[in-house]
């Protein structure tokens, strides 16, 4: 069932503003939230898919959990707000948005765009998205500044809350691995861009020079929403704990 778009904006604008976050508007409807830190820059994405609901309930939890202090945060919890009311994977206009970080052909990630391009470029980023078909949890991961992988901590605390999608295909294409795909450099953007259709939103701030790049799917058939919410949650904590060690 699609989330009530208008409850959901009003109860991450009031929990932001509870937690110390800055909110500007993307677009109507859009909302950025941000909060300065000491610490390395964070940016925590999700509802760029309307009809993947576990991201954007993962973002408020998050919030409500209290973002520590110590890192710069970044929030868009919701890219994606007709697509969220329709329940569709497009926004309104039928378009994929997160196809749409190469030509920005939308009005909603051309604004995306420009507010990025006002905040400093995030050390981490973190985007979070379900998928129908899979049984487990799976990431894709770009690591481009030579760090270990997070991978070990991140299925660590996600087994609690969900099993881990098996390789070595994973949505159609072959993994790194049981529930990874890792990269160390940027694809070969001309025939990325022939193969998917479109740049995602990653890989736009891995282009912008974001040297780690975490993108969570959650499995949206197999588990209940509670599950996936937790999962998100748990990736997104073992990710900071591990990020810290950098
Ligand atoms: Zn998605």
């Amino acid at each position: 069932m699609p989330l009530n778009l208008q409850d959901y904006l009003a109860r991450t604008a009031a929990m932001a503003s509870d937690r110390g976050f800055r909110k500007e508007l993307i677009g109507p409807e859009i909302p950025a939230f941000s909060r300065e830190g000491d610490g390395p820059v964070v940016l925590l994405s999700s509802g760029i898919h309307g009809d993947e609901p576990a991201g954007p309930l993962a973002s408020l939890a998050f919030l409500e959990s209290g973002p520590s202090t110590d890192f710069h945060w970044l929030l868009t919890p919701c890219l994606n707000p007709s697509g969220l009311t329709l329940g569709t994977r497009e926004d309104a206009s039928g378009r994929d948005l997160n196809r749409d970080y190469q030509l920005f052909a939308s009005p909603k990630t051309a604004a995306h765009r420009a507010w990025l391009d006002d905040q400093p470029v995030p050390d981490l980023f973190i985007s979070l998205h379900e998928d129908y078909d899979a049984t487990g949890f799976y990431f894709y991961e770009i690591q481009l500044a030579g760090h270990p992988s997070v991978r070990d901590a991140i299925f660590e605390k996600v087994r609690p809350h969900l099993s881990i999608e098996p390789g070595p295909i994973i949505d159609g294409r072959e993994s790194s691995g049981d529930g990874w795909f890792f990269r160390e450099n940027l694809p070969d953007l001309t025939e990325f861009s022939e193969l998917e259709g479109g740049f995602p939103e990653a890989l736009y701030l891995s282009q912008k020079g974001c040297p780690l790049s975490l993108t969570f799917e959650t499995p949206t058939n197999a588990e209940p929403l509670e599950a996936r919410v937790a999962g998100h949650l748990a990736a997104i904590e073992a990710t900071l704990a591990e990020f810290r060690q950098f």
